[in-house]
């Protein structure tokens, strides 16, 4: 018993986790600072919180989510304005990207996606039977994210990805080029438009241009900004001509009932989302600053920093108790990801990156 070929596949790479690295180390995780995987120093809204421990002791775990479901659905839709067939709610952004492969690529079909970039764009493509190639962002242009960049590396795919904020870069698209990306690709082309760290941007979201162009979707979540990646919910909004393909390629009551609880209520605390973004806007501007290496404009939540030997200072900063993202597994070998602490965390993981630099330079 074989399962199908596999060699074209490979797994997702996560930040490791803090539980897994303090064993690793001996340590206390609560000695550890987590600064690689774009989690929300703050955690979740406390409202979000109570959300959870509410439904599982009134409704109970033991039945189907249907209205928090669609309670989430009309709060999404509300906020941007948008009808709820629209707004299709899934497990994390990630559950919006297989969503969308699942509802457009036949067999064999391409996706176009930035490199470097997010690992599971591809991924779901190759799930669903599909290709996936690549537009390259050149770190000699600053990871500029222009549309000639695109367009130029176009050949008809079927889906086109851009995350704006990009991962693990920061940089993003204009509203300009993204229009420009819209109208020039042929009209079978869905261009998504990852809007992850969407919050932390200054920018407007893509999801106003949703109903001006028939091929635009936008990618959500409430795992980086609302700090509820441990639950597992995200979105996609769509324009309306397609909207009904959610109810045919959804798996049945796949955004779980406590996610779409924690999400409404999360959505309610603004406080905690503003809180959220000030901090990492601070964040990313101290590293830029004083970071000794040098770092891109970032509109995420995370700065991203050239230290010569990734794997080497990343192992360092590790042994030290600051977990960062070695970006190898991106294809950026010299570079490191830091996500965005509160500012007590954010200002030692500098200090200690500094002081790692400053030996890795003397000793070649
Ligand atoms: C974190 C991230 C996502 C989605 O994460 P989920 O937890 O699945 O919502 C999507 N795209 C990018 C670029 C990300 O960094």
């Amino acid at each position: 018993m074989q399962t199908r070929d596999l060699s074209s596949h490979s797994p997702y790479v996560p930040g490791r986790g803090i539980e897994e690295v303090a064993r690793d180390l001996g340590m206390d995780p609560d000695e550890l600072i987590k600064l690689s995987s774009n989690e929300n120093p703050h955690g979740s809204s406390p409202k979000a919180a109570a959300a959870v421990i509410d439904a599982t002791e009134t409704t109970g775990l033991h039945v189907y989510p249907k209205a928090s479901h669609t309670d989430l659905t009309a709060a999404i839709a509300d906020q941007w304005d948008v009808a709820a067939e629209q707004v299709w709610l899934t497990p994390g952004a990630d559950g919006a990207i297989d969503l969308l492969s699942r509802a457009f690529l036949e067999p064999g079909d391409g996706i176009l996606e930035p490199d470097p970039g997010f690992s599971y764009y591809s991924m779901s493509a190759r799930y669903h039977h599909g290709t996936a190639r690549t537009y390259d962002l050149s770190k000699a242009a600053e990871f500029a994210q222009t549309a000639e960049l695109v367009l130029e590396a176009y050949e008809g795919e079927r889906m086109v990805y851009l995350t704006t904020p990009h991962n693990p870069t920061g940089s993003e698209f204009s509203r300009e080029a993204i229009e420009t990306i819209a109208d020039g690709v042929d009209e079978h082309t869905l261009v998504v438009i990852d809007e992850a760290y969407g919050e932390y941007s200054q920018r407007p979201s893509s999801i106003e241009l949703v109903d001006d162009h028939e091929n635009l979707a936008v990618l959500r979540t409430f795992s980086k900004a609302y700090g509820l990646a441990g639950l597992r919910i995200g979105y996609a909004v769509v324009p309306s001509e397609w909207a009904d393909a959610y109810a045919r390629v959804n798996t049945p009551f796949a955004a779980n009932d406590l996610a779409c609880r924690a999400a409404l209520a999360a959505l309610d605390d603004q406080t905690h989302v503003e809180r959220s973004i000030e901090t990492a806007r601070w964040a990313r501007g101290y590293m830029r600053e004083n970071l000794d290496a040098k770092t891109w404009d970032s509109a995420g939540n995370f700065v991203l920093a050239d230290v010569g030997d990734a794997e080497t200072v990343a192992a360092r900063s590790q042994a030290r108790g600051v977990i960062i993202r070695d970006c190898t597994s991106f294809g950026l070998p010299e570079c490191v990801r830091i996500s965005c602490g509160t500012e007590a965390e954010t200002k030692t993981a500098v200090e200690t990156l500094n002081t790692i630099l400053a030996e890795v330079s003397v000793q070649p």
